[in-house]
């Protein structure tokens, strides 16, 4: 019996910088300045300058971070937030926090992401509706940059406000530039499977607005005013650890050249199975970070079993839209509905990824899914 693959491996990752890690850790522990320690601003000043914006502020998660960007722009009831149906729960969740209203909107087939078009349906929708359009939520998923040339007009031309959900995009390109930097407030996770993960829960988010990272501060600290025991807003306790900010300085000296070796993992899956499945498509003006690589099988369930069978591991992301989930099923969807997210929902298949696959198990995993598909 052959070795037992990983969907994704962390262990592999952690063996190439064991002793830069153990140091860092180690130096935290020395200092003992476990909340907001220095590494906590370092991190914040690198991923700044990563991400293609002038300001980050780190936080406790991904969900924190989307939910802290609403806050700060006083999203609340009778504001409508666009979500795309086909994403992970937290995205319309922190809608829903808020007390405004999750619209759900379309995805495109051969990205995963927001439907340009589904949106304009939707913003039309909000207003005769006697909702306030204000914010639109695109989502890199699967590491795909969202369509932000597309969809950042359309926002523009409606006054909405735009906050990129990159929980699972976050290096991602579009024509050379950082996708972080398309969107007013681009919000990310580091959550240990995602591309740049750290060993719990983390997340950040990403503005050029210096009086929204004013706010941002206070909010992710109990709403503190200028005296620590002032409070002047209601917000969260929502800090990232410095243990975690010091390990993802680490992780992020290796990230580039961890893109890298996930695009080279996703070209040979396209190669090797471009003529038996839907693979994702890339346009030549962006680079995903392949958090996730999907194909399109109209015959899941089959595929899934063979796999199951030989000791591939797969998963599905996501099996249930949102707009079907119980707790936001009573939300509106865009007119004309969301199709496409249905359907994706019952066809996606991801496979193993991570950038440590090596060739050999890769082309384990080719042939078990050449063999399941044409069976
Ligand atoms: C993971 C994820 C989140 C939430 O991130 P956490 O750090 O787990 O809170 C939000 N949105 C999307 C699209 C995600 O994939």
């Amino acid at each position: 019996m052959a070795d037992p693959i990983a969907f994704v491996d962390l262990k592999a990752q952690q063996a190439r910088i064991r002793p830069a890690l153990d140091a860092r850790i180690a130096k935290v522990l020395d200092h003992a300045g476990f909340i907001m320690g220095p590494e906590v601003a370092e991190l914040e000043a690198k991923l700044a300058a990563f991400a293609g914006k002038k300001y980050c502020l780190s936080c406790s998660n991904g969900t924190d971070s989307l939910g802290l960007a609403l806050m700060a722009w006083g999203i609340g009831p009778g504001d409508a937030v666009f979500v795309p149906a086909f994403t992970f729960v937290a995205s319309a969740e922190v809608v829903a926090w808020v007390g405004a209203t999750p619209v759900f909107v379309d995805v495109e087939r051969h990205s995963f992401n927001m439907d340009p078009a589904s949106l304009e349906r939707g913003i039309a929708w909000a207003k005769a509706n006697g909702l306030r359009p204000r914010v639109v939520m695109p989502v890199d998923m699967f590491g795909l940059p969202a369509d932000y040339p597309r969809l950042l007009p359309i926002a523009r031309a409606a006054g909405l406000l735009v906050l990129s959900d990159s929980a699972q995009g976050f290096g991602g390109q579009i024509d050379g530039r950082p996708a972080a930097s398309y969107a007013a407030v681009t919000s990310t996770s580091f959550f240990p499977a995602k591309p740049l993960g750290c060993y719990g829960d983390g997340g950040a988010l990403f503005t050029n607005d210096e009086a929204e990272l004013a706010l941002w501060k206070s909010l992710r600290v109990h709403g503190q005013g200028s005296d620590k025991y002032d409070n002047v807003r209601i917000g969260l306790n929502a800090r990232l650890d410095t243990l975690q900010a010091a390990i993802l300085l680490e992780k992020l000296e290796v990230f580039p050249d961890e893109i890298a070796a996930r695009n080279r993992v996703a070209q040979r899956y396209a190669e090797a199975l471009a003529d038996i499945a839907e693979v994702p498509q890339v346009g030549c003006r962006v680079t995903s970070v392949w958090a996730q690589y999907t194909l399109i099988l109209p015959e899941r369930a089959k595929v899934q079993a063979a796999c199951k069978a030989a000791g591939v591991p797969t998963m599905v992301y996501y099996p249930i839209p949102l707009s079907r989930q119980t707790a936001y099923a009573h939300y509106p969807s865009a007119p004309g509905g969301v199709p496409v997210a249905e359907t994706l929902a019952e066809q996606v298949l991801s496979l193993p990824m991570h950038p440590y696959l090596d060739e050999t198990t890769q082309d384990r995993i080719i042939a078990t899914v050449r063999a399941a598909v044409t069976a």
